[in-house]
């Protein structure tokens, strides 16, 4: 697994604020979300509405009955010759992946671009074996340049400028500086479509896996997942459990929503299906097809009704792009693999919330997420009992420190009558003297300081509303009513 830094959001989050490359790279997340609203106005919004039902609709049905799904796929994936290794955890997937390689004698591995791999960072364990993985998806191959890890679901080098990308390809593959994108482009095509005609296996994940046929589907722009997963004696491509699908087609309901809530786009260039290796009639394809279906935490989500619900995802990034705190703080501040607003729910829920309890926090619960998203999960919701989890002990034993507890206490007794709450406002405006500067508190004491950290604190008034509501009040009228 990929070393999880979920416990650095402030520092990274505050690093990214004050990076104005990271900021303008963040500015092009506008490009996304009105590619997205004229294609869903060119869709029209009524039938927009009915497609999000009825995929939400299959996404429940697939839940209810997920073993019986799963079994399905497995089953049809082996009729037509594949290979299914079901894993509890990404150990036990890398394992699998590891031992397929080794029995191939791999030397190379092409990977078309996938969330579940970057989870089980089976790029690494590949390296360690002296196997060379090469990413094949454009901004994967710059991130997997960089060192880094992805920054957004859909756009994994959404962050860096076409200078940085220029001076990557300049000092790791010795080629010119560049300005223009599609010269930078056509360098990463020539190195990469000589690593295509050499690896012995290529590794894909799955958008989708239809459980009636045995097929898993791959929507990519580029061309690469069907190149990763034709060109190479050997394909492996793996999958979230909760990607199962029932039937082929339900494809045209998922993917109308999924090209244009993530692109914009009617379609994607390439919509690439693969059902088992090779037939023995066929001219190209896989000699072998293994699928590897991972659970590592799904299963404990699958099992909560309240997170459930964040299994419907289809990874299309919208709730990202809408997003007003991502789009701050940017995607490497989650400090894992899935980023943004459904990464704020999938990331505790997979590696636990005392490891990523900052996250859920990490939103303004102001349910843009929610609204752009296809399938109309609600993260705000699911972020709300997250941070419940966050602040309660094992058995639900509030772990409140004691300084907040007694501020709490102090707070109740204030607001509990109007006597109390006028002297402390009284008492407020006397003390509030010396950290005031024009209209707003310069910094609070502790345990009250993290509120002026970061943010304008008002003054309290010098007279109450309620006053002024009572000088302002006009005096009762005179005239009686109409009387009827
Ligand atoms: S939660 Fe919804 S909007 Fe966000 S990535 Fe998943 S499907 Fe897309």
């Amino acid at each position: 697994m990929p070393s999880i830094r979920t416990k650095e959001f402030t520092p990274r989050a505050s690093e990214a604020i004050n990076n104005p490359t990271i900021q303008e790279s963040l500015g092009r997340l506008s490009n996304f979300r009105q590619g997205r609203e004229e294609a869903i106005a060119e869709f029209g919004q009524e039938r927009w509405d009915e497609y999000k039902k009825r995929a939400q609709e299959i996404k429940h049905e697939t839940m209810e009955h997920l073993d019986h799904y799963l079994d399905m796929l497995s089953t049809n994936v082996e009729r037509a010759g594949g290979h299914v290794f079901f894993a509890h955890d990404v150990q036990e997937a890398n394992d699998y992946v590891a031992g397929v390689a080794q029995a191939n004698n791999v030397k190379t591995v092409i990977k078309s671009k996938s969330m579940v791999s970057e989870e089980m960072g089976i790029a690494d364990v590949l390296e360690s074996m002296g196997i060379e993985p090469v990413e094949t998806d454009l901004g994967e191959y710059i991130i997997q340049l960089a060192k880094e890890a992805p920054y957004h679901i859909i756009a994994p080098a959404l962050h860096k400028s076409k200078e940085e990308v220029s001076e990557l390809f300049e000092r790791i593959l010795g080629t010119p500086a560049q300005s223009d994108i599609t010269a930078l482009a056509a360098i990463a095509r020539k190195v990469l479509r000589e690593k295509f005609l050499k690896a012995d296996m290529g590794m894909t994940g799955a958008n989708f896996g239809v459980a009636e046929t045995g097929t898993i589907v791959m929507v990519t722009n580029e061309g690469n997942g069907r190149m990763s997963s034709s060109l190479p004696k050997v394909h492996v491509a793996t999958m979230g459990m909760e990607r199962v699908i029932p039937r082929l087609a339900d494809l045209s309901t998922f993917l109308p929503l999924l090209t244009r809530s993530a692109t914009g786009q009617r379609i994607t260039s390439y919509v690439s299906f693969a059902t088992g290796p090779r037939r023995s009639d066929e001219e190209d394809g896989p000699e072998a097809f293994h699928l590897v279906i991972l659970d590592n935490g799904r299963s404990n989500m699958l099992a909560d009704p309240q997170l459930r619900e964040a299994l419907y995802c289809i990874r299309c990034g919208a709730c990202l792009n809408a997003c007003p705190v991502y789009s701050k703080v940017g995607g490497h501040a989650y400090g894992w693999v899935y980023p943004g607003p459904i990464g704020a729910v999938v990331t505790p829920s997979l590696v636990g919330v005392p490891i990523a309890k900052d996250l859920p926090f990490a939103s303004t619960l102001c349910g843009a997420c929610r609204e752009v998203c296809p399938l109309n999960i609600d993260i705000p919701r699911m972020l709300l009992k997250l941070r419940s989890d966050a602040n309660e002990g094992p058995k639900g034993t509030r772990k409140a420190n004691r300084v907040e507890a007694m501020v709490m206490r102090g707070w109740r007794m204030t607001v509990g009558g109007p006597r109390m709450f006028t002297m402390a406002g009284k008492v407020a405006t006397l003390l509030q003297w010396p950290l005031s500067r024009n209209r707003f508190l310069r910094r609070l004491p502790p345990p009250l300081s993290g509120w002026t950290r970061s943010r304008d604190f008002p003054k309290v008034a010098a007279k109450p509303f309620r006053s002024r509501w009572a000088a302002m009040a006009l005096p009762p009228s005179k005239e009686g009513s109409d009387g009827d």
